[in-house]
């Protein structure tokens, strides 16, 4: 991959924009881009380097994607809303042609990170609380502040606020206490959408959390594996965090592609193409929740015997959120590949139904009062109607959102403490 057209090689201490920025370590690389930690000389402080590959359409996408982090800093001066923060671009000329570069606010690791580093055990409520707070601040701005959709939610895509400074940690320079080595996709390189899907695919192998006789087999098997491992403690994590990557983003009356998102936080709306808007990055944060508190992906479907990946996601939908209307199934372009004019599946026929709280009681043993409350904020989140889901204003009014715990009383106790 660094060759013409592809990445461009650095080595530690390398000078970029006349000499601003420095090079430090890599901090992670994706199918358009590595990204390094970098010392900036006029400021004193630490950014993050996201150099673009060279050719034409990965120079198109970081111009794409320019514009998006630019509207979003315009409009929050004060840095609070929640969405990474576009410093600085500009062109590098390297052996393998010229790269768009675009400085950010350094970060931390990424929620799928965290999750994986708290092994899947799912992580505290008042800690997905404050990590919702955050997601929910950000989508609030991008969506009635910009008229923007992410389009591509994931935990991936949501990163930590490092609380470490890269100058007094030479070693680990850099990344929130959670794992030394730089994150990016294993292959780096490689045709871009496959590698992102095979990887999650990977991992829903892992994390199947699912329902019905195609996946009754696999209940159990994740709990059995965590239990068995160590506990580690997230003590001393900053749970804030930032929305990033905007490379997928688009304006709610500018939309330039059909298909859209991540499989696993796909919008059903989406596989049936009925028309898209803000509710889709509803959906896709309510898949997030779900896996902060449990763990495991909420939707993970795989092709079977006589159906396809899309009408096995349509599948486990209805199974957990119940039939979808009529209407609503027939409605979209799509339709018509996987429902008949009754509103059912064409190939999977029997649904078994096992409806959120229950399943959070059952498989995940929240206890019965926290299930319910956590099913409440987040089953209008998944209605399978677009404009029925609630915005991400109303679901930080949400009382799920704004519960008072001895924990958070003391949380703010401390903090007044200190201000004080
Ligand atoms: P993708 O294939 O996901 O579109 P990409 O080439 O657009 O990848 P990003 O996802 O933006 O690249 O970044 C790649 C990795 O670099 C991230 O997963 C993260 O580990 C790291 N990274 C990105 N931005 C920052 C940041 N602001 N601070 C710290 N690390 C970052
Ligand atoms: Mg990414
Ligand atoms: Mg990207």
């Amino acid at each position: 991959a660094y060759r013409k057209g592809g990445y461009h090689a650095v080595r530690i201490g390398d000078p970029f924009s006349g000499g601003r920025y420095i090079a430090q370590r890599k901090l992670g690389w994706g199918q358009f881009s590595t990204v390094w930690l970098a010392y900036d000389t006029r400021t004193s402080s630490y950014v993050a380097l996201k150099i673009q590959k060279s050719a034409q359409q990965f120079a198109q996408a970081a111009l794409h994607e320019i514009e998006f982090l630019s509207a979003a800093a315009d409009g929050d001066l004060a840095n609070s809303k929640c969405v990474v923060r576009l410093i600085d671009h500009f062109k590098h000329i390297g052996p393998n042609g010229q790269h768009l570069c675009m400085v950010l606010e350094f970060l931390g690791d990424s929620l799928l990170r965290l999750i994986r580093y708290n092994r899947y055990k799912g992580l505290k409520l008042n800690n997905v609380r404050e990590i919702c707070r955050c997601i929910l601040t950000g989508l609030d701005y991008l969506h009635r502040e910009l008229g923007m959709i992410h389009s591509d939610l994931k935990p991936e895509n949501i990163l930590l606020c490092s609380t470490i400074d890269p100058a007094k940690d030479p070693v680990r320079s850099g990344l929130t206490p959670l794992l030394e080595k730089p994150e990016g996709n294993a292959n780096g390189g490689g045709s871009t959408m496959n590698l992102i899907e095979k990887k999650l695919k990977r991992r829903a192998k892992r994390a199947v959390a699912k329902i019905s006789e195609r996946r009754v087999s696999m209940v159990g098997a994740t709990g059995e594996e965590s239990s068995s491992k160590r506990e580690r403690s997230l003590d001393g994590i900053d749970m804030r965090c930032k929305v990033v990557d905007f490379g997928n983003a688009c304006w709610a009356d500018k939309q330039f592609a059909e298909e859209i998102q991540t499989r696993q936080y796909r919008a059903p709306e989406v596989i049936l193409k009925s028309g898209y808007s803000f509710s889709v990055d509803m959906w896709s944060f309510g898949c997030t929740a779900f896996e902060l508190v449990t763990g495991d992906m909420l939707f993970a479907p795989k092709e079977g015997n006589g159906y396809g990946e899309d009408e096995d996601h349509l599948a486990l939908m209805m199974e957990l959120l119940g039939k979808m209307p009529r209407k609503i199934a027939i409605g979209g372009a799509r339709s018509k590949d996987y429902f008949d004019r009754h509103g059912d599946l064409k190939r999977i026929r029997r649904l078994k139904y096992w409806p959120l709280d229950r399943l959070l009681m059952d498989k995940y043993k929240l206890p019965e009062a926290e299930a319910k409350e956590f099913a409440e904020f987040l089953t209008p989140i998944l209605e399978f109607a677009p404009e029925k889901r609630p915005t991400a204003q109303q679901c930080l009014e949400h009382p799920w959102m704004n519960v008072k715990t001895m924990e958070n009383v003391d949380a703010q106790m401390n903090n007044l403490h200190i201000k004080g």
